[in-house]
């Protein structure tokens, strides 16, 4: 069942594998059970149900709370062959019956429908003369009023696995605390059911705070950056949105203003021109986004601070969905804070109005935060990252750091002697021996921990509190007015002594970063890009779903020049092959001609070289491709999803197929220590013995690649 899983994956989707959760979660859907996936926003969910619903007999129906999506995702099936379509109110009479009745006629491997059509009797009805492979409810957060998007009419889901008990559900989400998760599986009444749960990490998101000066110069300095790709700009208020895509607008920019106080008919067009590359910037406010399934959104500026790390997390969270390098900017400015606290006062309920404090501070504190950006973030939602991401403002430019141990001793003592019931700024005035009436009432000047770090400022006490928060030394207790407590971890500080390094507090701007580098030739890309604009608008549907960003980036470094070439492109199945192949074939013909020419031209040193190995295999001759394109051994080994032991043999097998590797700059700076103990050795010696001598460590690898080079070129 597997291999044709496999199967379909490369035939009909045609990627290579599948990703490691969603090899388990679709042998789990062939197997009949029942599964739950919590799982980010680009993570691949969609294929955990697309592959078991075609290979399962019958249909798969899909519930899905969004209608624009539906339509979206029903175009990517047919361009990839697949038989699909949805079911729903946007449907006019003639063309719901004729569904039915493909429905009917069991030619739909897949079905989405909207969770009120599927709760009526009459669809229902249906479902019973049929067979039913699967079915998936996507954004399954919808049906817990915990979670933050209920939807009374995901509540009668629960229904299905009592009408259906034999067929296996599918629920998965993108968003979810433990207790929404809990709350899924019981209202979907999913039993005996498998959970799937990653991290929420989205990696390719590099994550950027800037502090806001000139919010329009710093917008149109950052788009620079970015000509010709597509992104959103989010604002706290309509008037700030309009304000922002005039002046964009008058800068030359394809932008759009997007708020709920626009005509619905507008808001549709605008969504529309995004989505088919129309429109390369949307300024809204947080009403964008949700029925938004644009997979090549390359960054997200927040020109205002967002209410909650949720939100930020979840709007950030539609940049780079197809996995390629993109970019989310926070502008973050004292002002706006209390311009959402303002806001935040008007709201009615007492809790509430604590609760949606408490979570603005989280924000505020992740913006100055001196630490991994993404530990933060992460952090927030549970999760512990062994390292610094190294991709992020703060990892990328780093602060100036300290010894900290003596002035962590000092915080931590004092929030032990709180005994977990102040907040941070109750710390830090006991922390600098504040005269306040509320220390006073409490009588804490008799503290020990009272003035002890007197000599701190106000900032740098909370800066070294923040960062102890984000090194989960403390805990910060949102649901109990922010309250600082010790985490277990405080132990390792204050009784096993081990010592911490801190960030310098530094106000101010900052930015100093390295461009992202994109794996692609980007001249190329934009022709390409324009042939599949042209191909997209003939069929009236969305460029991304006809190829998307990644496929179209990896045919500009490696230049197939026939069908068969261009289905080693991930992204490239059957039918696309089928139907678009040709169109992009003369371009990139004569790209690979001018390339040639290029590399035809004399180069210094034309050895000949001696094929003593069997011809290199499809995998490694993609290594060849991206070589020759002159990406580095870095760079080719992300792109080809292999180790640096993986690249390495590609490059062995390569020279000993004859390829004109340049073995000495791949092997790096001990390329001349290998040469001369291969010189030295003994020639029945074997590696281990040849290695044993030297004084540094080089693997294996590198020595079987200087040996197929020698024997290359004859020396050996
Ligand atoms: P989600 O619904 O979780 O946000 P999608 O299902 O839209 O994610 O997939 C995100 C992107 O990843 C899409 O562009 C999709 O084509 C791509 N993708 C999914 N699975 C694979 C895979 N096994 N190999 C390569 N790309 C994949
Ligand atoms: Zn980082």
């Amino acid at each position: 069942m597997m291999r044709e899983a496999q199967k379909i994956l490369k035939n009909v989707f045609g990627y290579d594998d599948f990703r490691p959760v969603q090899k388990d979660v679709v042998a789990t859907m062939l197997a009949g059970d029942n599964a739950f996936v919590l799982m980010p926003t680009g993570g691949g969910k969609s294929m955990c149900y697309q592959v078991p619903s075609i290979i399962r007999k019958g249909t798969g129906i899909i519930v899905s709370p969004l209608i624009s999506l539906m339509k979206d995702q029903v175009d990517a099936l047919h361009s990839c062959g697949v038989r699909a379509a949805f079911y729903n109110s946007s449907l006019k009479a003639a063309e719901a019956r004729e569904v039915l009745e493909t429905l009917a006629a069991g030619k739909l491997d897949l079905l989405y429908v909207a969770p009120e059509r599927l709760l009526t009797e009459a669809f229902l009805k249906h479902l019973h003369e049929i067979d039913i492979a699967l079915f998936a409810v996507d954004e399954a957060h919808c049906v817990s009023q915990w979670g933050h998007d209920f939807r009374p009419e995901y509540v009668k889901l629960g229904l299905l696995h009592e009408l259906f008990p034999n067929t296996p559900m599918l629920a998965l989400t993108a968003t979810a605390d433990e207790h929404t998760r809990e709350d899924i599986v019981r209202c979907l009444s999913l039993t005996n059911v498998k959970r799937f749960v990653s991290s929420f990490d989205r990696p390719n998101i590099r994550y950027l705070v800037t502090q806001k000066s000139n919010p329009l110069r710093q917008l149109l300095e950052f788009l620079h950056d970015w000509p010709d790709e597509s992104g959103i700009v989010y604002c706290l208020s309509r008037k700030r949105v309009e304000e922002a895509a005039v002046h964009l607008q008058r800068h030359g920019l394809r932008a759009a203003a997007y708020h709920a106080g626009l005509p619905a008919k507008q808001r549709e067009k605008v969504q529309d021109d995004f989505l088919r590359d129309r429109v390369r910037v949307i300024v809204a406010t947080i009403a964008f986004g949700m029925g938004v399934d644009k997979s090549n959104v390359r960054f997200v500026i927040h020109h205002d601070i967002p209410k909650s790390i949720e939100s930020y997390y979840q709007e950030t969270g539609r940049a780079g969905r197809d996995g390629l390098e993109s970019e989310a900017l926070l502008l973050y400015g004292a002002g706006d804070i209390s311009l959402v606290r303002k806001l935040i006062e008007n709201v009615e309920s007492q809790e509430q109005r604590r609760i949606e404090a408490h979570k603005l501070n989280s924000m505020v504190s992740f913006s100055e935060a001196l630490t991994c950006r993404r530990r933060v973030l992460l952090g927030y939602f549970g999760e512990r990252l062994k390292h610094d991401c190294g991709n992020c403002d703060i990892c990328l430019d780093p602060p100036e750091t300290f010894d900290g141990t003596n002035l962590a001793r000092l915080a931590l003592a004092c929030v032990r002697e709180l005994k977990g019931h102040f907040g941070m700024g109750y710390v830090v005035d006991v922390l600098r021996g504040a005269n306040t009436s509320r220390i006073r009432e409490h009588g804490h000047s008799k503290l020990t921990a009272y003035g002890s770090g007197s000599d701190l400022s106000q900032d740098e006490w909370t800066s070294i509190l923040r960062q102890l928060v984000h090194h989960s030394f403390l805990v910060q207790d949102v649901s109990h007015h922010g309250a600082l407590r010790l985490a277990k971890l405080a132990d390792d500080i204050l009784v096993a002594g081990q010592s911490v390094t801190l960030a310098k507090f530094k106000p101010g701007f900052r930015r100093g970063l390295k461009k992202i580098s994109r794996q692609r030739n980007d001249d190329l890309f934009h022709k390409l890009a324009e042939i599949r604009k042209d191909l997209a608008n003939r069929e009236g549907i969305a460029p991304h779903a006809v190829l998307s960003d990644v496929t179209l980036s990896q045919m500009s470094l490696s230049l197939p020049s026939s069908i068969e070439a261009m289905s080693q492109i991930s992204g490239m199945g059957q039918h696309k092959l089928e139907t678009y192949g040709e169109a992009f074939l003369p371009i990139l013909r004569q790209h690979e001609g001018e390339a040639l020419e290029e590399k035809a031209k004399p180069t210094v040193e034309t050895l000949k070289l001696v094929a003593k190995g069997s011809a290199a295999n499809d995998g490694q001759l993609r290594t060849w491709d991206l070589y020759k394109q002159g990406l580095d051994s870095d760079d080719i080994a992300a792109q080809q999803g292999i180790s640096e032991t993986g690249l390495m043999k590609h490059f062995i097998a390569l020279v000993r197929a004859g390829h004109h590797v340049d073995v000495e700059k791949v092997v790096g700076e001990y390329f001349s220590v290998i040469m001369e103990a291969l010189d030295d050795a003994d020639p029945h010696a074997s590696l281990s013995e040849v290695k044993r001598d030297l004084p540094v460590e080089i693997s294996n690898e590198a020595f079987r690649l200087a040996l197929a080079w020698r024997e290359a070129i004859g020396e050996a």
